[in-house]
């Protein structure tokens, strides 16, 4: 199976999906058919995260391998730092491979909401590219390393020039690329990526798209994780938050719109945010595709 650095060699621009492992068989039988549905559309590849803590943390690893040998798309394993020492990392990183799976997302992660106060000690990893640097030097080039990118800064480092440099560790501990945390002001998107070419970052930098499709749900998302909602968006979603058929028409006009910016400006591709649904992504991408080149 491929690894993903190996298809940016001859595509310009990818586009890919994100889903997480769900927590019921229900939900694990539905995302099966949503990957197939998913598959239909060739994405370049396809990513699964990683759960914070408890017993769901394995079923990344059956989902990505069941991706790949099923519907032969490369896909990226999500493995965070937190709670897990070194020697468990090495442990889960070995399993990644015997799995075959030769691409994985490098993250810190969050303390759990039943472990707030989880702190580093000095068996476990602080920070990302540490977890990067690691991998590099046990398994050397055997797997493709993206990691996190926060266009306006991660949400406990606002100094954007920090941030930005922080994310270069990363890469010279051994990443490939980046995949944005989502946003919805493009000039934040390339804004990032000039600061980062400034400071010698020239990896790509693939922007993450979260289609909107709760204003309410939007609102809680980002109170965690830092993202800003622009007045643009608050003025579109907030007088339409009770209706849900309006806010998701709204919120794919929205995407394609983004999206075409961003294709349009040289972004390297999109990764769907796509909460295990097929809509309204399928609609977003099948408006966009046409705007995705290869070389
Ligand atoms: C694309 C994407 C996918 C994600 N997938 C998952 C997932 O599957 N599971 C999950 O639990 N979470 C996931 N997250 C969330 C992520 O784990 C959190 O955002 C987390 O808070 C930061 O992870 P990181 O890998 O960016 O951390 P790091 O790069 O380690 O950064 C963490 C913080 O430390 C700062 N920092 C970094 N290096 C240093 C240094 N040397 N000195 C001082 N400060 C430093 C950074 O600025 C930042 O504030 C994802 C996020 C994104 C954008």
């Amino acid at each position: 199976m491929m690894k993903v650095p190996d298809i940016f060699k001859t595509k310009k621009q990818t586009f890919s999906f994100e889903l997480f492992p769900p927590k019921t068989e229900t939900g694990y039988d539905n995302l099966l058919s949503t990957i197939k549905d998913f598959s239909a559309f060739k994405p370049d590849f396809i990513s699964c995260t990683y759960g914070a803590g408890g017993g769901s943390r394995e079923k990344t690893f059956d989902i990505v391998e069941l991706i790949q040998k099923d519907f032969s798309i490369p896909t990226l394993a999500h493995l965070t730092c937190v709670l897990h020492t070194k020697d468990e990392i090495k442990k889960i990183i070995e399993d990644i491979k015997s799995r075959g799976v030769q691409n994985i997302m490098a993250l810190r992660g969050d303390p759990p909401q039943d472990n707030p106060n989880w702190t580093p000690g000095k068996n476990n990893f602080k920070y990302s590219s540490e977890l990067c640097a690691f991998i590099r030097q046990h398994f050397g080039d055997y797997f493709g390393i993206s990691v996190a990118g926060f266009p306006e800064g991660h949400v406990l480092c606002k100094n954007k020039d920090k941030d930005a440099e922080y994310l270069k560790l990363k890469i010279n501990a051994g990443a490939d690329f980046v995949i944005t945390q989502f946003f919805f002001d493009n000039k934040d998107y390339f804004d990032y990526v000039a600061r980062l070419k400034k400071i010698n970052v020239n990896a790509r930098v693939i922007p993450g798209i979260l289609p909107i499709t709760s204003y309410e749900g939007l609102v809680k998302f980002t109170s965690l994780n830092g993202s800003s909602i622009p007045k643009n968006i608050q003025d579109i979603f907030e007088p339409i938050k009770d209706n849900k058929e309006k806010t998701i028409s709204e919120g794919i006009k929205f995407a394609i719109k983004q999206c075409k910016n961003l294709l349009e400006n040289g972004a390297p591709g999109l990764h769907f945010y796509t909460l295990n649904k097929l809509n309204p992504t399928k609609e977003i991408l099948q408006a966009v595709v046409a705007n995705l080149k290869s070389l």
